[in-house]
């Protein structure tokens, strides 16, 4: 199980600091649970120094696809090595909207991810247009595909995708069960195709969209749910021990 926190655009240094020290002091030593925590990009060298020995790992938003140059306002995955970040989402639906995301882009950064050893979150889910037209498996299924086809994964542990429906991000409104063990499944089927038995079935794909510790432990414990990749309650640290400690309960459950 993985559950990692997304802090989106909030929190200043000070700020940030105090929540990484409020969550280093409150989610203790999972056995079955990975955490970690995806702060802006000015607070990544500051929160790692806090995280560093928790055995929570640091994550970024986003990176650009090449090394370093004239590329003004981007952030390269040799930056964020150093600064002590494992992870890197990629494509989460706010960029796809926002800031004209593709899955060709989210493909060139995965691959320039993988190259620097950072472990790309790859956020894949559907609009809630495309749900109620019926065609979010295809909607789906495209961008699971476009978006990773070309990585080269030796093992499983070297990447992680994230199902976020975009109608469940911030919204309040949870996939049901069904729909996330429908859509995981679907997902495990199309990473068993491309990356083979053995690393398909052990990738992690992670559930987002309104995860709140009272919804927590009924959607880890769906099959093909390996974590959760959360929003607003990862920006508090007792809600997002809750989690933890939920995926911690399904892991111990489903093993
Ligand atoms: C997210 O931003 O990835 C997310 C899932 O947000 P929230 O948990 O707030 O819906």
């Amino acid at each position: 199980m993985l559950v990692a926190g997304n802090w989106k655009m909030n929190l200043d240094l000070a700020a940030a600091r105090q929540l990484t020290a409020g969550i280093v002091s409150t989610v203790g030593k999972p056995k079955n649970t990975h955490i970690a925590i995806c702060p802006p990009f000015v607070d990544l060298d500051a929160t790692y120094s806090i995280l560093h020995g928790s055995g929570i790992k640091l994550g970024a938003q986003n990176m650009y696809h090449l090394d370093s140059g004239a590329y003004t306002g981007e952030v390269s995955a040799p930056m964020l090595r150093a600064v002590g970040c494992h992870y890197v989402i990629l494509g989460h639906s706010e960029r796809r909207e926002l800031f004209g995301e593709t899955n060709q882009s989210v493909s060139q950064k995965a691959i320039q991810a993988k190259t620097h050893k950072l472990v790309p979150i790859v956020c894949v889910g559907e609009s809630l247009a495309q749900r109620d037209a019926g065609v979010h498996e295809g909607v789906v299924e495209e961008q699971v595909r476009q978006s990773l086809e070309s990585l080269h994964v030796g093992e499983s542990s070297e990447l992680v995708v994230a199902y976020e429906p975009v109608w469940a991000i911030g919204t309040g409104r949870t996939a049901s069960p069904e729909q996330v063990t429908q859509m995981h499944t679907h997902i495990r089927s199309i990473l068993v195709e491309l990356f083979g038995q053995k690393i398909g079935t052990g990738i992690d794909i992670l559930y987002g969209g309104s995860v709140k510790p009272n919804n927590a432990l009924e959607l880890f414990s769906q099959p093909n749910v390996d974590g959760g990749l959360i929003g607003g309650a990862s920006l508090n640290a007792d809600d997002f021990a809750s989690i933890v400690a939920s995926a911690d309960k399904a892991a111990t459950i489903r093993f």
